[in-house]
């Protein structure tokens, strides 16, 4: 399928992104790696009259990783996630949570930024920052300001980004404690029916701490406090994971469509996020 015509832009500096931004407001849109948002206008889901591609714009590709702290850039693709020996040594959790998106094919071009910032409840990264309690850098007009993943999305495909911001980076704390990314997929590059991230910390053989979120289950990825704290003092044994489990399925909000009716989403967000739970306990 074709788009319909559109302008293109590559601009050098971030200034002219957002003057590009301002000028044409809603008919404007930045690209990243382009791996959702080309197919959206080549279904004609979405139209964008002004495309802003971001590879020429430079600072927003690096990895850094110091004192205890990681920062991504916007434009840091997943294959380069997978592929940062230091990325794997302080957040094995990106590796194993990328590796889980699409195919190598789309991974070599679809950025971090653009998984987040697309606000797509299907996108696996926005669950996953989440859970690690990241923060979100944007920039526009009136300059930088910083927003908690947590508070990042309000509905399919609408967050807290104004249309003339940008996001330049996602960072959190170098997670400790035990950690997994559990995803269900009807095929090898599918969209999750289910995905969970859970992360926990052990202290006396106990659960002292606990954060969980999962994907694709309502318009938003879902983040739940109540589902971290069901474990809290228990060893991840079956009478807490229910409860944990319960707590989410109070949370979520699935609908049907081709991956299942509601009761077999739920169901399998209740299998999925027990796999989550067992396996960040095992490496707790
Ligand atoms: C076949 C296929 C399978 C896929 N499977 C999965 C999957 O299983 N899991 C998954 O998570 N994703 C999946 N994707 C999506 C893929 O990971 C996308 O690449 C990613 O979601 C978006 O990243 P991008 O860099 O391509 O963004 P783009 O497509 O360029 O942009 C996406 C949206 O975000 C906005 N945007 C991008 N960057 C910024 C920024 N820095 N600041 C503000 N707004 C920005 C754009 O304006 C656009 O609205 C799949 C894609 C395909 C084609």
């Amino acid at each position: 399928m074709i788009p319909a015509a559109f302008e293109y832009y590559r601009p050098t500096d971030m200034a002219g992104v957002i003057a590009l931004l301002q000028e044409h407001g809603d008919d404007a849109r930045v690209m990243a790696g382009g791996h959702s948002l080309i197919p959206m206008m080549k279904l004609r889901m979405a139209e964008v009259p002004h495309l802003i591609d971001l590879q020429a714009i430079e600072g927003l590709s690096e990895i850094a990783i110091s004192g205890g702290s990681i920062t991504i850039g916007a434009m840091v693709t997943q294959h380069e996630i997978i592929n940062s020996a230091e990325m794997e040594k302080a957040a094995p959790i990106m590796k194993e949570a990328a590796l889980q998106i699409a195919d190598p094919q789309v991974r070599y071009m679809g950025t971090v930024g653009g998984n987040v910032a697309n606000g797509d409840p299907g996108n696996d990264m926005p669950g996953l920052m989440q859970c690690l309690n990241a923060q979100f850098h944007l920039v526009g007009p009136d300059g930088d300001r910083v927003v908690d993943a947590r508070d990042f999305y309000e509905a399919a495909y609408m967050t807290d980004r104004e249309d003339e911001e940008v996001l330049t980076a996602v960072s959190f704390a170098a997670p400790v404690g035990g950690f997994a990314y559990e995803k269900q997929k009807r095929k090898i590059g599918d969209y999750a029916t289910a995905a969970a991230a859970a992360q926990i910390f052990k202290e006396g053989g106990k659960v002292s701490a606990a954060s969980i979120a999962m994907t694709n289950l309502s318009d938003t990825p879902v983040w739940s406090e109540d589902a971290g704290t069901a474990l809290v003092g228990s060893t991840c044994d079956e009478v807490a994971v229910k409860a944990a489990v319960t707590a989410m399925l109070d949370d979520i909000d699935p609908t049907e469509d081709n991956r299942g009716p509601v009761a077999f989403k739920r169901h399998a967000a209740g299998v999925v996020l027990g796999r989550a739970i067992a396996r960040a306990w095992s490496r707790a």
